[in-house]
């Protein structure tokens, strides 16, 4: 048994949730600049549940920093509705102060509004600002990215395999091991102030893969987990699969989204309990509009692993 900031923990496993709330309030000496925090404007992932909207679609809005601090925000994957969802969140995602969007891979559900948050972005064209990050085959070929709007943002970094650091003011960004995904797909790591946030976007499972993500030590890892448990041959993690991953690459907090409807039946929160027992890390499922605070979560971990 040991104990920190006056709370008793009898194991090693993450604090239970309501003693969490508690330990937030020793979390306050991280400075305001180093704050990081990510919005999901969606945590649908198969076609039918993009179809459907059983979940919403709209990518995962970034924010490094905090006011009156620099605030540097990139609109990561925003598939149909983004534009939506962002503006009638509470508080509102505004598009007009992005700093930056990034496509993992141009399939529909990832860049559907891509061209509507770059004319957001960009105050319809008359304000060339920010940066695009995508893969090659998402702005040549079969362009997602219609070349009229990437004209208004000035700066385009072409991701590639394992490439970077690309900078978006002080936040920095390198790729992963390209997927297995049917189109150009490479997944991120963002750096912010001594902190890393790995987004494992869509893809098959391959050896190679926990490895590569393990190799930037994330203390978040955001996982796409499109399926439950089947044998079918697509191009996209189990939840099994997942639990692999998670437990592989160790991250102090795991988020589950982009969720198909069998996981969607299975109830991911119960799926991320069970893990969280199972790997003794901190586990989220993803909900639509919910809001990680990296910050503090991080830091949560880390009191109690410090005892
Ligand atoms: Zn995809
Ligand atoms: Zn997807």
């Amino acid at each position: 048994m040991s104990s920190t900031h006056g709370l008793v923990f009898t194991s090693a496993r993450p604090p239970p949730r309501l003693e969490r709330q508690r330990l937030y309030v020793c979390s306050l000496t991280w400075k305001v600049n180093e704050m990081i925090s990510v919005r999901f404007l969606g945590t649908g992932g198969a076609r039918f549940v993009v179809a459907r909207q059983i979940r919403a679609s709209g990518g995962m809005w970034f924010r490094f920093g905090a006011e009156p601090g620099p605030v540097t925000q990139i609109h990561v994957d925003p598939g149909p509705g983004a534009l939506v969802r962002a503006t009638s969140a509470l508080p509102p995602c505004e598009p007009q102060a992005l700093d930056a969007i990034a496509l993992s891979h141009k399939h529909l559900d990832h860049a559907g509004d891509v061209n509507v948050m770059i004319e957001a972005m960009t105050q319809g064209g008359w304000k060339h600002r920010g940066a695009l990050l995508a893969p090659r085959d998402a702005f040549e070929g079969e362009p997602v990215i219609f070349p009229y709007a990437a004209r208004f943002v000035p700066v385009h970094h072409v991701l590639e395999e394992r490439s970077g650091p690309y900078a978006v003011n002080d936040v920095s960004i390198r790729t992963s091991i390209r997927h297995r995904h049917g189109v150009e797909t490479y997944g991120m790591h963002f750096e912010h102030g001594g902190t890393t946030v790995s987004y494992m976007p869509c893809g098959r499972f391959f050896d190679g893969l926990i490895e590569d993500y393990a190799a930037h030590r994330p203390d978040v890892l955001i996982v796409n987990v499109l399926r439950y448990r089947d044998s079918l041959d697509v191009d996209h993690l189990t939840f099994d699969q997942a639990r692999e991953v998670i437990a592989g690459v160790a991250p102090k907090v795991a988020v589950m989204t982009h969720f198909g409807t069998k996981m969607l039946e299975r109830k991911p929160d119960t799926l991320a309990r069970q893990l969280e027992d199972e790997l003794g890390l901190r586990v989220f499922a993803a909900d639509d509009g919910w809001t990680l605070d990296v910050t503090t979560e991080v830091a949560a971990v880390a009191g109690n692993a410090a005892v």
